[in-house]
């Protein structure tokens, strides 16, 4: 990076294009701020945020009062009033969580319970019986059915917000790497780097890079290291199912420790996709090993037994930005501000693994606040 480049003062910029950045871009330039989004990439959403199950959740799995529960609730409220105002694609097609033995039943009422004091209000208790109406492949003992589960079309939706942004005046610039930032008494000095190295200074400055989050706070000069989670990387394998599979619903089995369990979720034309198991990794590589299909083959044949041979070919996989690692219990999604960590201006995102599609406006929405705080410079 030389010196000496081209020097733009603005009022915020946004690091990081995947669905967060879009939506926290969107709402910032939405209340009039000038807003700068700066992202690494070619294009938008090369992140995590097209590397996910594409699954709006209703809020059931995440402890009450959690932000991951707070945020998922109501963000899956906006984002469906989102897709309908702007014609962003999905399909509200319910989802069975389903227990395969006895033993899990009570997992299965704690969750039902755990829901409902998070707000989601819809949530059934079905027999097997009643489940196998819905879904007659299926092979369980019991099911809770989430009738406000989705899928959507996150690419739209990320196109979506960007065009809303762009039409508030929020300026996209991609190929634009933040290398690094200095906390100045009126802001941020930023260094940029990519093909067009420059200067940038700006008020506000928005940490939204996913699993480079940590990474790029711990090269916010002035900002201290306390703030600063380790990144975890938690890798995530999907396989995609040949053929027609015989369900109209999302089925998923009772959770596992650091995700969800083996699900199996539809796209938007009907094709089953399985995934993602757990791979805790030390490096970014997104390569599916086939052989973790046995894996799979054992998970999905617990709640459909018919899975035929040979069905299963390796499709795509996702790492979830973790800040806590395997023995520990999974952390919530942080939002840290000046309030936190003491820098006016600034805020990181960390954490924002799974709900954080469906959360990505109401994040937003509290990203807008922390900013609005007065500050004393
Ligand atoms: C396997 C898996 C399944 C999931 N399934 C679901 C689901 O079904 N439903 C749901 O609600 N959520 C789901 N999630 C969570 C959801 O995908 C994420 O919470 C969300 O996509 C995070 O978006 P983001 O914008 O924070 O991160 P990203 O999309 O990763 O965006 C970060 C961006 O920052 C850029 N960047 C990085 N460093 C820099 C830098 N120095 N300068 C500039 N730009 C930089 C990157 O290029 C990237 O584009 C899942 C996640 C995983 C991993």
């Amino acid at each position: 990076m030389s010196t000496g480049q081209s020097s733009i003062d603005t009022d915020c910029v946004v690091v990081g294009a995947g669905v967060v950045g879009l939506a926290v871009a969107r709402a910032l330039a939405g209340t009039g701020r000038e807003v700068i989004l700066i992202e690494a990439g070619e294009g938008i959403g090369v992140g995590i945020s097209s590397r996910n199950s594409e699954v709006i959740h209703a809020g059931i799995y995440y402890p009450t009062g959690s932000l991951r529960a707070q945020l998922c609730v109501e963000g899956r409220q906006r984002l469906y009033a989102f897709c309908d105002a702007r014609g962003v694609d999905y399909q509200r097609l319910g989802k069975l969580i389903v227990a395969t033995d006895d033993n899990q039943c009570a997992a299965l009422r704690a969750l039902l319970e755990q829901g409902r004091r998070n707000g989601v209000d819809d949530l059934q208790w079905l027999d097997a019986a009643q489940a196998r109406a819905l879904e007659p492949a299926l092979s369980c003992v019991a099911a809770l059915w989430s009738p406000s589960t989705g899928i959507i079309d996150s690419h739209a939706l990320m196109l979506a917000l960007q065009a809303d942004g762009e039409a508030s005046g929020m300026s996209i610039a991609f190929q634009t790497p933040l290398e690094s930032a200095r906390c100045t008494a009126h802001g941020f000095d930023l260094v940029i780097g990519g093909a067009q190295p420059m200067r940038l200074s700006s008020r506000d400055l928005i940490n939204c890079t996913g699993l480079s989050a940590p990474d790029v706070a711990s090269r916010i000069e002035g900002l201290s290291s306390q703030h600063v989670p380790v990144a975890r990387l938690c890798k995530g394998s999907y396989f995609s199912f040949s053929g027609r599979a015989p369900f109209r619903h999302l089925l998923y089995p009772a959770p596992e420790s650091a995700g969800l369990g083996v699900h199996m979720t539809l796209d938007l034309g009907g094709q089953a996709r399985f995934g993602p198991d757990v791979e805790w990794v030390d490096q970014v590589d997104y390569r599916v090993d086939p052989r973790r299909a046995d894996g799979f083959y054992e998970a999905i044949r617990r709640y459909w037994p018919g899975l035929p041979d040979n069905s299963l070919q390796p499709a795509y996989s996702g790492i979830r930005p973790k800040i806590t690692g395997p023995t520990e219990p999974a952390a919530d999604f942080i939002i840290s501000g000046p309030a936190e960590h003491g820098v006016p201006g600034l805020v990181n995102l960390f954490g924002i693994e799974s709900p954080g599609l469906t959360s990505c406006l109401a994040l937003a929405e509290r990203v807008v606040q922390r900013l609005a705080q007065p500050r004393s410079s």
